[in-house]
């Protein structure tokens, strides 16, 4: 009997992990000793909760809250709260056990976590909004603290639900402390944290491209999503001379041959919580499709966004066929592992989104040391701080991959490089 057999992107994402550690535990005595793979697949703790909430018409709404805490090997468990309605505990399990891997590859001292629910956030008021933040917090915050376990946002989650589970969070516990992170900047957000998956996922191709004397200048880029990432992959990707030329959401996508509008993506997005459909009466020469297809749209660089298993083997094909040079995943897992397979058979470098995309738990940590130090950096510190660790991934990932000579395999090299950090840990501490 297969365990998980019920949470398939659990088992895409530890089959993927595994995969690549078959070369380091092989070589390796100590890798194959106190049942350490064994223990790393498992949770540490997993907390599943009932979030009863009212809703505007008086009805009692009832949703399911989760909180997964990995891995403390190496710091307090940190992991962001995605709130949206396919959130089940297979896909938190998924996201927790890569943020391990992520996480270390920050070098900041940090454990892996997740949590969320199957609460949808669009088309409810802010007053619905904020009766289901206080409700999730009144359970969570019996699991959570400073120096304990320090959850931030995810799909579903932005500035807004961060300020309700804060002020909830506060109201129970009585203590101001840097108990989230993506806080709004009046009480102890970061400078940048904002901007910074995207902007890192950018700084990461961005290193890749000049190790290879090359830069983002001229290049067509084709991004998937409309949100959080998407919008300041986006931004960053233009400052540095890119054509951006697609957009999406949920429901379908926006082809923009002179160039995304990010200024017109936040207006709909973060302002008026609309849909991309929009976006053509702020660009009348833009084009809007329904379902997907930006994979379609020939470019030089593709950013995945979004969400999971949202490249397939067939956009995959199509991105070779279209001379695509690089995949960076923005978003966790967006890319299947047949399309994964099949990018870098074709030569395509892939950035994995465990490093690609760890720029906005990066920026997090810089966030509790700022709340613990009762300081806050400027936009210029934080972002060149972000900048040094996105470097600093893309060339722990490479050279992890030459080592074991497997050059060129940035996943194999995100995955070697985590989980070496983290397992000499783990067996550091004892069977624990
Ligand atoms: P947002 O909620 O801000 O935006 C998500 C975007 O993806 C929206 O455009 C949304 O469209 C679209 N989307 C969501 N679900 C689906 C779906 N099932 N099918 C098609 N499109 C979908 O989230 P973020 O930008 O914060 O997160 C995007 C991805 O990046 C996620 O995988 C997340 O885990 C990952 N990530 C985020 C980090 C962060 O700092 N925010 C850090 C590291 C990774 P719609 O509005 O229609 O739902």
């Amino acid at each position: 009997k297969v365990k998980n057999a019920d949470q398939p992107e659990f088992i895409q994402a530890v089959t993927e992990v595994l995969d690549s550690l078959r070369v380091v535990v092989e070589s390796d005595q100590k890798y194959q000793q106190v049942s350490l793979l064994e223990r790393i697949v498992e949770p540490e703790r997993i907390i599943q909760f009932r979030v009863p909430w009212v809703d505007d018409e008086g009805k009692v709404q009832v949703n399911r809250g989760f909180r997964v805490q990995f891995n403390s090997a190496i710091g307090p468990y940190k992991g962001g709260l995605r709130f949206h309605p396919t959130v089940n505990q297979g896909i938190i399990k998924f996201l927790g056990f890569e943020q391990i891997f992520k996480n270390a590859l920050t070098t900041l001292p940090i454990g892996g976590g997740k949590g969320g629910s199957d609460f949808d956030p669009k088309g409810k008021s802010d007053n619905e909004v904020m009766a289901f933040c206080q409700s999730f917090m009144t359970e969570l915050s019996r699991h959570i603290g400073a120096d304990t376990d320090v959850p931030a946002g995810d799909i579903g989650v932005g500035g807004r639900e961060i300020g309700f589970l804060f002020g909830q969070y506060k109201r129970i516990r009585d203590v101001h402390e840097g108990v989230l992170t993506g806080k709004g900047l009046t009480y102890g957000g970061s400078l940048a944290r904002t901007e910074a998956t995207g902007y890192g996922l950018v700084y990461f191709v961005e290193e890749w491209l000049r190790v290879n004397g090359d830069s983002f200048e001229g290049k067509k880029v084709v991004i998937s999503g409309a949100g959080n990432v998407a919008i300041y992959a986006a931004q960053k990707a233009q400052q540095l001379g890119a054509t951006v030329l697609t957009v999406s959401d949920s429901t379908g996508w926006v082809y923009d041959p002179e160039g995304i509008d990010v200024a017109a993506v936040q207006d709909i997005k973060e302002v008026k919580r609309g849909r991309i459909s929009d976006y053509v009466n702020y660009r009348p020469n833009a084009e809007y499709h329904e379902g997907r297809g930006v994979w379609a749209i020939p470019c030089d660089i593709a950013l995945p966004c979004a969400t999971q298993n949202e490249l397939h083997l067939e956009d995959a094909q199509q991105l070779i066929a279209n001379g695509c040079k690089a995949v960076g995943e923005g978003a966790n897992m967006p890319t299947t592992l047949d399309a994964t397979a099949a990018l870098q058979e074709a030569g395509v470098a892939f950035f994995p989104g465990k490093a690609a995309n760890a720029g906005g738990v990066a920026t997090s940590a810089l966030e509790m040391s700022q709340n613990s130090q009762r300081l806050s950096w400027t936009f210029e510190e934080v972002d060149a701080k972000l900048k040094g660790i996105m470097v600093s991934i893309f060339h722990q990932c490479d050279d992890a991959a030459r080592e074991y000579g497997l050059e060129g395999n940035y996943v194999a090299g995100a995955n070697i490089a985590g989980f070496k950090k983290v397992a000499d840990a783990m067996i550091a501490q004892g069977v624990c």
